[in-house]
């Protein structure tokens, strides 16, 4: 298959790469020039600008920061909707708002194209490994097209609904991670405040019913977990700015529709405090650092 996948980011290059082991010709675009030559490096080809990149592809993948860089590339006279074949199968695993996921869908299917959110979880692990999870939304036969191909990049892919669900789901995800994040540091920080040593506390805490997936497998605290940003510097990862974005999505969701999110509030907050004292380039678990 011929895909085409723009933003090659920490998720998106790995992805893209399992597409080309899996066999297919992927050709990839991203701004920056550094991700270029990281998938030129790697064996896959690169195009000067998104339109190329989706020229005489079978499937189109973005994997950008946010709703205004999707738009931006979908959407007026420069956009992908005007510019690449209708043939193409459209598949968006950024993360977005559901509102415009929705809204650039529609778009698309006015123009004859089939077009479906796909978010993922997962970290960077997962892109690398090919374990993410994909929720998906869209017509059942346009996410049964793209299946194949999410089974590359992913081990569990789930239809949420229409178009925009599988966006719903990831905002809903993301606070649940966001505020668990907040409270498995808060823990952390508490036994070693006690002179408890991180890693007893840890072993202990994921055997308990404090478990989590932010304890488990993406411990915050350094030295506890090899392989994770927080034995890094917190470089890569998660960005605090993404999560801060995932957690204003959620915020303005809940708005819109009258629910209550007292903590999804409090996090955004906290995640705002750590980004405006300097971290919003590094890695989510970086809250573990968050000053009072
Ligand atoms: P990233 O910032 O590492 O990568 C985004 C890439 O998009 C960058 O390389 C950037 O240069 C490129 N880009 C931006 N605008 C572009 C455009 N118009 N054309 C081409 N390239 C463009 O971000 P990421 O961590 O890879 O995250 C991507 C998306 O996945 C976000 O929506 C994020 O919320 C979501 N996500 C991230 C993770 C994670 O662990 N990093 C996990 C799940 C979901």
């Amino acid at each position: 298959m011929k895909i085409g996948f723009i933003g090659l980011g920490n998720m998106g290059l790995p992805m893209a790469l399992n597409l080309l082991k899996a066999g297919h010709q992927v050709t990839g675009f991203d701004l920056a020039k550094s991700q270029l030559d990281a998938f030129a490096v790697a064996g896959g080809a690169i195009a000067d600008n998104a339109n190329a990149t989706a020229k005489d592809a079978d499937v189109l993948i973005s994997m950008l920061p946010a709703s205004q860089h999707v738009e931006g590339l979908y959407l007026g006279d420069t956009g992908l909707l005007v510019n690449a074949n209708p043939k193409t199968l459209l598949i968006d695993c950024s993360t977005i708002s559901p509102k415009v996921a929705q809204a650039v869908a529609t778009a698309a299917k006015a123009k004859g194209f089939f077009m479906i959110d796909a978010p993922v979880s997962g970290g960077t692990a997962g892109a690398q490994a090919g374990t993410l999870t994909f929720m998906v939304g869209g017509d059942a036969s346009a996410v049964e097209c793209a299946r194949p191909l999410l089974e590359k990049m992913g081990k569990n892919i789930f239809h949420a609904g229409a178009n925009g669900a599988g966006q719903t789901v990831k905002v809903c995800n993301n606070m649940m991670l966001g505020i668990q994040m907040l409270g498995t540091s808060e823990a952390l920080r508490l036994g070693i405040a006690n002179g408890l040593d991180p890693k007893v506390l840890s072993d202990i805490m994921s055997k308990s019913s404090g478990r989590n997936w932010a304890l488990e497998l993406y411990n915050p605290c350094p030295g506890v977990m090899d392989n994770v940003p927080s034995s890094k510097g917190y470089a890569g990862g998660f960005g605090v700015d993404l999560m801060l974005k995932d957690l204003g999505l959620a915020v303005e969701n809940a708005e819109n529709l009258d629910a209550s999110v007292p903590l999804g509030k409090l996090a955004q907050q906290l995640y705002e405090n750590h980004s405006k004292a300097g971290n919003g380039q590094l890695d989510f678990s970086s809250v573990f650092n968050l000053k009072k």
